[in-house]
């Protein structure tokens, strides 16, 4: 199942396997000037192809090697074998040995399982910027979601294409690789941006992307908080879960115990360890939530992007 936007210059391209007509769970790619962002899942990899036939595919760039993300290099790169496919230098492992992933039995049935492709390059070889006839989109480390993850944004539109590294909703159950202190790091930096666009990996794209951002930074450091609270209470972990969040959501049955809410109060817990004040340091330096005070001014003035002068 596939679904496509215009937003301007950029294409939107969601993309699910479909059961019974429904969508499993959604994943985006992006197109901008003969650009893709993000490569989409395997299982719907030929859909991309004939979706992106009538268009030029010249440079592929990778935001992280999680499989609904690197799935569908393999047919794209049969499709348009000039095309140049760039990632950053941790995540080509994945695209050359996907087996390097670990697939659990529930990701290879969602998003099928990519085929290894050898021919990436990393993004040091551009210097950290990847250039299309009217762009240029800066490489934006954000690590958390995965160590290896990478953005791209647009500085004269201030377009934020961020993979994973923004997830919208409630956030109530994490696999027990998220990294809640990169996480946090992360959205700080893309808020410090300051971006008019946020063109995350679900496809929804948020058309006032800062309080969105400092909202989910706020959510995640009010539940560390918490979490900090039951704890020093002396509440075991199911306890915890049971208070803050009800049990264990459904995610967690059918990706097998992979995300949990446990995990999500394990990762809360390592981000009170790294944050916790120095004993008889002033508490209140810690200042939650008002952080951005700090943040520059946004830029004077929105630059028009050329995509809305063609419609
Ligand atoms: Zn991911």
């Amino acid at each position: 199942m596939i679904q496509v936007e215009q937003h301007g210059s950029v294409t939107v391209i969601r993309m699910a396997r479909a059961v019974l007509g429904r969508p499993l769970y959604w994943t985006a790619a992006y197109w901008l000037d003969g650009l893709l962002i993000d490569a989409g899942p395997r299982c719907t990899a030929d859909e991309l192809v004939r979706v992106l036939d009538k268009v030029p595919v010249q440079q592929i760039a990778i935001t992280h090697g999680h499989e609904d993300h690197i799935g569908g290099l393999g047919a794209l790169v049969k499709r348009f074998p000039a095309v140049r496919v760039y990632a950053a230098r941790p995540t080509l492992p994945f695209i050359e040995n996907p087996e390097l992933l670990g697939m659990q039995r529930y990701r290879r049935i969602i998003w099928g399982k990519p085929t290894p492709f050898t021919g990436a390059h990393s993004l040091d070889e551009v210097e950290d910027v990847i250039h299309t006839s009217q762009f240029a989109l800066r490489v934006i480390e954000t690590p958390g979601h995965s160590r290896d993850h990478v953005s791209y944004f647009e500085p004269t539109f201030r377009w934020l294409f961020c993979g994973d590294a923004f997830i919208g909703g409630r956030d109530v159950a994490w696999a027990p690789e998220f990294d809640m202190f990169a996480i946090v790091s992360s959205l700080r930096t893309m808020a410090t941006l300051r971006p008019e666009r946020l063109f995350p990996g679900s496809g929804t794209v948020r058309r006032t992307p800062l309080p969105e951002l400092l909202g989910k930074i706020t959510d995640l450091i009010q539940l560390a908080e918490k979490v900090r609270k039951l704890d020093a209470a002396g509440h075991s972990t199911a306890e915890i879960v049971t208070m803050l969040f009800g049990g264990e959501p459904g995610i967690h049955r059918w990706t097998f115990g992979h995300f949990s809410a446990a995990n999500l109060v394990e990762a809360c817990r390592a981000y009170n360890d790294l944050t916790a004040p120095a004993p008889g340091a002033d508490q209140g330096a810690r200042r939650s939530g008002a952080w951005h005070d700090d943040l520059p001014d946004p830029p004077p003035r929105r630059s028009t992007d050329p995509g809305d002068l063609r419609r």
